[in-house]
């Protein structure tokens, strides 16, 4: 398939079955004008992030890498009244524009945003002793993707999801670079606890890598 071909398809998917929405278009806006970098997932891929999550009827959201908050909001409308979402961010003023982002989504009371390095607040959320999660979803640092598994794994329910974003970077097809995303994926096959997946979801300009793993019962 073409380029031309991807973006016709991805803007076909968009309009027939992901319609504008005003805090979405709202969120992407106000974090452009506030100069964060545009790698926020594409809206049909945040529209699957938000039917995975009601598929599941996940009550706990875990994200890390936060930036503008464009991919909490899509998660955050799973959730029930009661539900929650914790999202990590190490970048203060990226937060910022997230915490904004959400209160305009009317979803600032579901969602706390967490500043500073993803594996320090993990530690913290271990430490604290919080409720397990229904979902993780990793989008921070690429590197940092296998520490962010073995740190959140132990904090999913049985049964519960770990979705990552741009799992298919170029250098998973070359066999000789080293890549935190292709350890990861080397990791989540190896797992012998996750039952996993990774599906090429389109984006504008091409398409990215989405792994989907489910926390076996044992
Ligand atoms: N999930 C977002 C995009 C996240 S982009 C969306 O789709 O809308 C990746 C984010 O991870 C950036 O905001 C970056 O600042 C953050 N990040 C990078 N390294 C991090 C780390 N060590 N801990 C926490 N966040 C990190
Ligand atoms: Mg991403």
């Amino acid at each position: 398939m073409t380029q031309e071909l991807w973006s016709k398809v991805d803007d076909y998917i968009n309009e027939s079955l992901v319609p504008g929405d005003a805090a979405l278009e709202n969120a992407v806006k106000k974090s452009n004008e506030a100069g964060l970098p545009q790698i926020q997932v594409s809206p049909s891929q945040g529209k699957l992030l938000q039917v995975l999550a009601c598929i599941i009827k996940a009550k706990r959201i875990l994200e890390i890498g936060t930036l503008g908050a464009y991919s909490t909001i899509w998660l955050a409308r799973a959730l029930p009244p009661d539900g929650k979402l914790i999202t990590l961010e190490i970048n203060p003023r990226y937060a910022e524009v997230a915490r904004r982002n959400l209160q305009s989504a009317h979803l600032s009371p579901k969602v706390t945003v967490k500043v500073g390095p993803a594996l320090e607040s993990l530690s913290h959320l271990q430490t604290a002793g919080e409720a397990p999660f229904d979902l993780v979803f990793i989008d921070a640092d690429k590197e940092g993707y296998p520490k962010y598994l073995q740190k959140a794994l132990p904090l999913l329910r049985e049964g519960g999801l770990v979705l990552a974003d741009n799992a298919l970077p170029d250098a998973v097809l070359d066999p000789k670079t080293d890549h935190g995303i292709k350890r990861f994926n080397a990791e989540l096959s190896a797992h012998p606890d996750l039952i996993s997946v990774l599906v090429p979801v389109l984006r504008s300009r091409g398409f990215e890598g989405l792994t989907i793993s489910a926390k076996q019962r044992l």
